[in-house]
């Protein structure tokens, strides 16, 4: 199932995770069959669902664009949401305000709820928590009052998030930023992502066992995205210690993409070159004659034609965010600009991964 855009705020794209999107569609469908008795305030409590999630990810997004981090796209998710950013704050400090802002417009909501229905007469179960924690009474409530399921979602979405110390949930956030101060980002990630392994376990076993099927899930989901975090800390601090200078090939072999596939493979054939850069008329692309099976040509054909568009990397970038391209989009050959977009070199892939291997090496051994 594909995410469904919604559109953009604040110039942040804002996308509707498919799993919100099959959360509608089941609603509907138990709504139409199941129980149509329930059926308005079940329609209501996924638009407070929706509208509680939407406005805790902006609350982070909010914050992250004062901070001067640039968010590109929010991602909804029934339990939250995931914001995309360029770059993660590496700040301790940035990412801990980043991170309790979303919660915190939770936690706000509540607080102006239950003040709101202790000055009015709103139907709302004022004497609910009064004996502990029921959840068959919270269940019933739920559906007879409104403003008490929004106020409960938020609740829940608050902390749920804050409180679980575990990446890529906020409290794991919160955590890492205190925990970096001391120990530094990477050292830090690499902490509670163990921590992250414990909670996402007995999360998953309390789920099958009690907790039902979602909490199974997100347990699922926390292992996997606090992984990734450990993925990105682990690369990070191997690109520090990269040099970019080593990698960079100032004397590139390049090919003009209006000569003939015969022109090409000659030239090629003489420097023992399986992969070039090639000038297009507009920017730059890459030709590589194992590519070549999956396409139709004849001796004829023109290179451009044969040859696959690639982005450039300004000799300015960090080795961080090369090596994040390389890796991410198994580029082959990336064409290194100054910053009046002249070619001044190459970077192979190939090249770049043996320094990365290098680096993590010299790293682990302390070389
Ligand atoms: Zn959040």
């Amino acid at each position: 199932m594909r995410s469904l855009s919604l559109g953009k705020i604040f110039g942040i794209e804002i996308v509707l995770h498919w799993s919100f999107v099959l959360l509608a569609v089941l609603l509907v469908v138990s709504l139409l069959f199941l129980a149509p008795q329930n059926g308005f305030i079940s329609l209501m409590i996924f638009v407070f669902l929706f509208v509680s999630v939407l406005l805790h990810e902006l609350s982070h997004s909010v914050v992250a664009l004062q901070l001067k981090s640039n968010v590109q796209k929010i991602v909804l998710l029934p339990i939250g949401g995931v914001s995309i950013a360029d770059e993660m704050p590496e700040n301790p400090k940035h990412e801990f305000l980043i991170a309790v802002a979303g919660p915190l417009f939770n936690f706000i909501l509540i607080t102006v709820l239950w003040i709101l229905v202790h000055i009015f007469p709103l139907p709302f179960p004022r004497d609910i928590f009064s004996q502990g924690l029921n959840f068959n009474s919270i269940q019933f409530a739920i559906f007879q009052y409104p403003l008490f399921a929004l106020f409960w979602l938020n609740l829940v979405l608050g902390a749920f998030n804050l409180f679980l110390p575990a990446l890529p949930l906020d409290g794991g956030r919160v955590f890492r930023a205190l925990l970096g101060i001391k120990l530094g980002y990477s050292q830090a990630t690499h902490v509670i992502t163990r921590i992250s392994t414990v909670v996402a376990f007995l999360l998953f076993f309390y789920g099958l066992f009690f907790g039902g099927l979602v909490v199974a899930a997100i347990a699922v989901l926390i292992y996997f995205g606090s992984q990734q975090e450990n993925q990105i800390a682990i690369l990070r601090e191997s690109a520090n210690d990269l040099s970019l200078e080593k990698v960079i090939n100032k004397n590139p072999f390049v090919l003009n993409g209006t000569i003939t596939l015969r022109e090409a493979l000659e030239k090629m054939i003489e420097i023992n070159k399986n992969i070039c850069l090639v000038e297009l008329h507009e920017g730059f692309g890459v030709f590589s004659v194992v590519g070549l099976a999956k396409k139709e040509f004849s001796e004829n054909t023109l290179l451009e034609s044969l040859t696959l568009p690639v982005p450039f990397v300004l000799e300015t970038d960090s080795a961080e965010r090369i090596l994040e391209k390389f890796l991410t989009k198994g580029f082959d050959l990336l064409p290194v600009v100054n910053s009046e977009k002249q070619l001044i070199g190459v970077i192979e892939g190939s090249e770049l991964q043996k320094e990365y291997q290098l680096s993590k090496i010299k790293k682990l051994f302390h070389l």
